[in-house]
């Protein structure tokens, strides 16, 4: 089912894996179920770890901005009115200064950046947040990719030049990297073309992955801002020579997007397959037995779980039987299944089952510890091989538009630069473009549209 209709399968495992229920009365605003807020929290730590071993700080900023601060970046403004949420009144009074719903947090941060910049040597200025951002989505909501309140993480620095803001990205490559790698998720990183970049950046980057369907799905963007928002919001720091300079800004934003990739990369007939590094049950213990040695088997669970300690282990002593417990745990991801029954405790070992490839193998009980540690970091590989391998498989270089087309997945070609070549590439394929590989690519061939030679590839591709 999840081959064919992609869509339903996506919507039906959320809800029965309890990650989020959309029943909640304000459209696009899901609430986050126990099961999948501790899923977005095991991810929110190890987007936190990283920053935090970077000396990033965390910030906390009001939700609400006024119209004014919101409206000095006048491309900014323009990229977001459509989707503002407003708060016009209080109690009874109209608000003589209208407040917006943050959708992204730069016009609440800069104004205060602007007091805290003094001198070069408050520079960097390196923050960031975990917060909840609102967008007034216009298309079809789905739980995680498209929603009107976005769980997000925002990165913002300030620094003294252009290198050293550049330098600063590339750190966010790292940081992005060690993330990825712990959802098992493999990316791409094209800069964006001019008509679709972050409003008011310089520039920005890209972070795609793809979907089984062959749509790509935008988990997060890096952007060089230059001093487009330091000279609208007055942020200057003093140099050594006593000259006042614009700071030079960067921003980082990953959101609950990546819950989604992480469910439709991964998931199976069965339902989700959660990377072990995020999953907020390990390891299941399921105990099997008939009521004549139900409690040397519990107790051998016990003991079990006891040894497993450093993991996320549940042990499943529901009044259900064995299969219909399989079932749940499947369902919810959890990566370890382990059983145990009178027989293994009598031979001292164990049953080990992979949520991924279903693998089954028996583990002697003093291995227990070691062999758990073992396969879950092996399945963490795997899982990352196998996406990167659909990844590569979607990912194609053509010379016609016309052979093009009917592909799903990421189209490779070529393309001169003008704008008006990639929007007819655009129109020709009913794609998107993501943008040039932000690691240049050996390439020649000509532009799709004007067919003019160039080295530039450009990478097109149906999106969520
Ligand atoms: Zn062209």
């Amino acid at each position: 089912m999840k081959e064919e209709n992609f869509s339903e399968w996506y919507n039906d495992v959320i809800e029965r894996a309890g990650l989020s229920d959309k029943r909640y009365p304000v459209k696009g605003m899901n609430v986050w179920r126990p099961y999948g807020w501790k899923l977005m929290l095991n991810i929110d730590r190890i987007i936190r770890e990283e920053c935090n071993k970077r000396n990033f700080d965390e910030v906390c900023f009001p939700l609400l901005i006024p119209e004014e601060q919101f409206k000095k970046e006048k491309e900014h403004i323009k990229g977001f009115d459509e989707q503002v949420y407003w708060v016009t009144k209080a109690g009874e009074n109209l608000l003589d200064v209208p407040l917006l719903l943050r959708p992204t947090s730069e016009t609440a941060m800069y104004p205060m950046f602007a007091l805290w910049v003094r001198s070069h040597s408050d520079l960097p200025l390196r923050t960031y947040q975990i917060v909840n951002t609102f967008r007034y989505e216009t298309k079809q909501t789905r739980p995680f990719v498209r929603v009107r309140e976005i769980h997000f993480f925002e990165a913002h620095t300030c620094h003294t030049d252009f290198e050293d803001a550049e330098h600063q990205i590339k750190e966010y490559y790292e940081i992005l990297k060690n993330v990825a790698e712990k959802l098992c998720l493999p990316y791409i990183l094209t800069k964006r073309p001019d008509w679709d970049k972050f409003a008011g950046a310089f520039y920005s980057v890209g972070i795609d992955t793809i979907m089984p369907s062959g749509k790509t799905l935008q988990i997060g963007s890096i952007h060089q801002y230059r001093e487009n928002f330091s000279k609208a919001y007055d942020i200057k720091y003093e140099d050594e020579k006593g000259g006042h300079n614009f700071v030079h800004q960067t921003t980082y934003g990953m959101s609950e997007r990546l819950v989604g990739a992480v469910i439709g990369v991964h998931g199976d007939e069965k339902g989700l397959v959660l990377p072990p590094g995020i999953a907020p049950v390990q390891i299941v213990i399921v105990p099997i037995f008939k009521k004549e040695n139900e409690k040397t088997v519990k107790d051998e669970c016990e003991k079990v779980k006891k040894m497993l300690k450093d993991f996320r282990v549940e042990l499943d002593c529901r009044e259900l039987t064995p299969g219909s417990k399989y079932y749940d745990w499947e369902l919810k991801g959890v990566p370890l299944r382990i059983e145990i029954g009178p027989r293994d405790v009598k031979k001292q070992c164990a049953v080990f089952v992979r949520r991924d490839n279903g693998e089954k193998f028996e583990v002697k009980m003093e291995k227990i510890v070691e062999e758990a540690g073992k396969t879950l970091k092996n399945i963490e590989a795997d899982l990352l091989k196998k996406a990167e391998k659909l990844l590569k498989s979607r990912l194609k270089k053509f010379e016609k538009l016309e052979e093009a087309k009917n592909f799903d997945g990421i189209v490779k070609t070529g393309w001169c630069g003008k704008e008006n070549c990639g929007l007819d590439t655009e129109e020709k394929l009913d794609m998107k473009t993501l943008g040039a590989p932000v690691e240049k690519e050996k390439f020649k061939g000509k532009c799709a549209s004007c067919g003019k030679d160039t080295d530039v590839v450009v990478y097109m591709a149906r999106t969520y």
